[in-house]
């Protein structure tokens, strides 16, 4: 069958050779019946695993030997992860077996896979393994459990994120038995590392089909985001707006590019707004400084999923200014970029597009509004014109040999660095070493 990469090709042919059965199973199995890119390939065989060490030696790593995977190592690509035939143990902790056993049976390792769909095997001749219909529910575009979804939810919760990550990748239904199930274990959620949690949450923020998720599962995803369930069905009663919290933030997530730090940024943009909420006398919602709210709340979320520290500070900056006004002036413009630089500048607009998006179409003219805003930032950066300190005319050294030391030093340019922003001082070294030496000593 076309499809198989060559260097899978010929890991199937030596297990084969030696008297083993081998075939693809997984992902890339169901990414190339689908007609998608296949990501990694994984393969299931009946030897056991010190013979595949032996059989793929010196390129087989013992990656998981406890679980029967040893990893050989393709020239090139990535590896490619064999696995022995195996049967899971009792869960006893809501996430892994208590132990593994081999087996000789290629049915029974597809029967402890999570979904139809994932459980169907290839082998090298393109002959397919599907006791579970995993075909049939690829062409209906359904995600179904393998076996009861009750028993496979509660083995290992962490399927049931894998589920919707599914479902938001791609663009399939959940089966009503499975997503019944998903929904009457998702409790056991609580019992799941943070760092896998954020792994496959991440996964299902980027999938194209992210907004039916977001609406149609705020409940499962609340076990471990309590904050999103008060934004569930609350009425913004304002003019901007013609979606209820939620609906607005699975509209903005959708939105936004599929990039992890502006999805998760749209997901808590708002969380602070049914804290912050106030009724005017008029009868309108008010927000005020619900961006405040919603920082302490994203601060706390993703220190809960244990982001890494770059992007935790990103998506709170994004956060924090998603709802800033927009000056349009080249001061602004470089009063913003000396704040927070290009980089996090030009996100924050396509989170500014993004949200506008999501709210009422007889505002959508500010989308006017962040196209010219983006125009000035373009002409700003094209100018060459000061906004940092790199760029300043005169450096640390200049201001020490004026007689400043220590941190006057660095307050000094910071200082001179602002009056260039303002405009107040032109960016020569002769004007700004005549402003230190008059105001600055
Ligand atoms: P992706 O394309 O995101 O890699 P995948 O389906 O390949 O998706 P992997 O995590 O790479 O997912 O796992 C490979 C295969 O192993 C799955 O297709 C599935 O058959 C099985 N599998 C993985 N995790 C689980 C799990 N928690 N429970 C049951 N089977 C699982
Ligand atoms: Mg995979």
């Amino acid at each position: 069958m076309e499809g198989i990469p060559e260097a899978v090709r010929e890991i199937l042919a030596r297990l084969e050779g030696a008297g083993y059965e081998a075939w693809c199973v997984g992902g890339a199995v169901r990414d190339l019946l689908l007609g998608r890119e296949p990501g990694d390939w994984d393969v299931a065989a009946s030897a056991p695993p010190e013979a595949v060490l032996a059989l793929f030696a010196p390129r087989a790593l013992p990656t998981g030997l406890r679980h029967g995977t040893v990893t050989v190592k393709t020239s090139g690509g990535a590896g490619v992860e064999v696995t022995t035939y195996r049967r899971d143990g009792a869960y006893l902790d809501n996430r892994h077996p208590d132990h593994v056993e081999f087996t000789s049976s290629l049915a029974e390792d597809l029967s402890r896979r999570d979904f139809t769909v994932n459980a169907i095997a290839l082998d090298r001749r393109g002959n397919l393994s599907d006791p579970f219909g995993g075909r049939e529910d690829l062409s209906r575009r359904v995600l179904r459990a393998v076996g009861r979804a009750e028993d496979r939810f509660g083995e290992d919760a962490l399927r049931i994120l894998r589920c919707l990550r599914f479902a938001s990748r791609l663009g399939f239904a959940i089966d009503p038995d499975t997503a019944g199930a998903l929904r009457s274990r998702a409790h056991l959620l609580r019992r799941i590392a943070p760092e896998r949690i954020q792994a496959e949450l991440t996964g299902l923020l980027c999938g194209d089909n992210v907004l039916d998720v977001l609406l149609d599962y705020p409940d499962v995803l609340g076990v471990f985001l309590p904050e999103i369930l008060p934004c569930v069905g609350f009425d913004q009663r304002s003019v901007y707006h013609c979606y209820n919290v939620w609906e607005h933030t699975a509209r903005a997530a959708a939105a936004v590019r599929p990039e992890p730090v502006l999805r998760y940024t749209m997901l808590l943009h708002d969380l602070g707004k049914p804290d912050a909420f106030t009724l005017g006398e008029d009868g309108r919602g008010h927000f005020y400084g619900h961006w405040r709210r919603s920082a302490e709340k994203a601060a706390d979320i993703l220190d809960r999923l244990r982001f890494d520290s770059r992007s935790r500070r990103t998506i709170l900056t994004l956060v924090e200014r998603h709802d800033c006004q927009l000056l349009l002036s080249e001061k602004a413009v470089r009063r913003s970029l000396a704040r927070y630089g290009e980089e996090t500048l030009r996100l924050l607009l396509e989170v500014k597009r993004a949200d506008n998006l999501a709210q009422a179409e007889a505002y959508r003219d500010r989308q006017g509004l962040i196209g010219r805003w983006e125009e000035l930032l373009d002409r700003v950066l094209a100018q060459d014109s000061c906004f940092s300190l790199r760029q300043l005319a005169v450096k640390g050294n200049d201001l020490t040999e004026l007689g400043l030391s220590g941190p006057a030093v660095g307050r000094a340019l910071h200082t001179l660095l602002e009056l260039v922003i303002e405009e107040e001082l032109p960016n020569d070294r002769g004007s700004l070493l005549k402003y230190g030496k008059e105001n600055l000593l």
